[in-house]
């Protein structure tokens, strides 16, 4: 691919998602400001994810720590302003690096993963920025919170806000796949009304995120009240 042609591309993806995250949020009477696009690089290489933060892209959402970890240094290097997304699963073992590369961890999915990322944060003496990932659709096949289980759930959401090391800023949802967005709303406002009772129930957090919608479903998710959507295709093409 030449990676002129592909700027040019990129540029004119970037206009096209951020007009129609405009459009949504118009259409849902929210303020354009209350919605963080991350594009989602992952596969990607730093050229383009450097290409990208030149068009005033500021936050990246990167699914595996080993892949991230050289891209971060490589693009922070000459983009010291990108912010850093966790979007994928988080094997406790590797809670020590991805707690020094990532600024946000948008895939806290287990109690002794959030102590483990707690105990790193300490050590680095950092307060880090997490969200709790619940799988809303019940999907066997993903991870997160199961909060059908509600007792289990606040429960686990208790002992994870008793963590000091970390600053839980709200939920993750990943819907189902498919390209029907209407198939993903109802997951997506289950997630906001989760939200809704975990502010009444912990009102001492804020919960102030709801990232929720990809490609397929991003303007369902903002009329349902996200306040970040992870983007990777519709920004960078289809991954091989
Ligand atoms: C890959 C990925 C995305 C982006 O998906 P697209 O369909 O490419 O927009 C968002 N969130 C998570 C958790 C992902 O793994």
């Amino acid at each position: 691919m030449n990676f002129q042609f592909s700027v040019t591309t990129l540029k004119s993806n970037l206009q096209t998602v951020r007009a129609r995250i405009a459009r949504a949020a118009e259409s849902a009477g929210r303020d354009l400001n209350g919605i963080t696009l991350v594009a989602v690089s992952k596969t990607i290489p730093a050229e383009m994810i450097l290409a990208a933060s030149e068009l005033g892209v500021r936050h990246f959402g990167e699914n595996r720590v080993e892949e991230a970890g050289e891209k971060i240094t490589q693009v922070v290097s000459r983009a010291p302003q990108s912010t850093w997304h966790l979007v994928g699963h988080l094997q406790s073992r590797k809670a020590k690096e991805a707690a020094e590369f990532f600024n946000l961890i948008q895939s806290v999915d287990s109690v002794s993963l959030a102590q483990k990322l707690a105990a790193r944060a300490a050590a680095i003496g950092k307060r880090m920025p997490v969200l709790i990932q619940v799988n809303v659709s019940g999907e066997a096949t993903k991870f997160g919170f199961a909060p059908a289980a509600r007792e289990k759930f606040f429960a686990d959401t208790r002992e994870i806000l008793s963590c000091q090391h970390l600053d839980i800023q709200g939920l993750m949802t990943i819907a189902p796949s498919g390209t029907d967005p209407n198939a993903a709303r109802p997951h997506f406002r289950a997630l906001r009304e989760l939200r809704d009772q975990l502010c009444a129930q912990f009102p001492d957090c804020a919960w102030q995120h709801l990232s929720m919608g990809m490609t397929d479903d991003f303007e369902a998710a903002i009329a349902e009240g996200a306040t970040i959507v992870r983007i990777g295709r519709a920004i960078f093409g289809d991954r091989n």
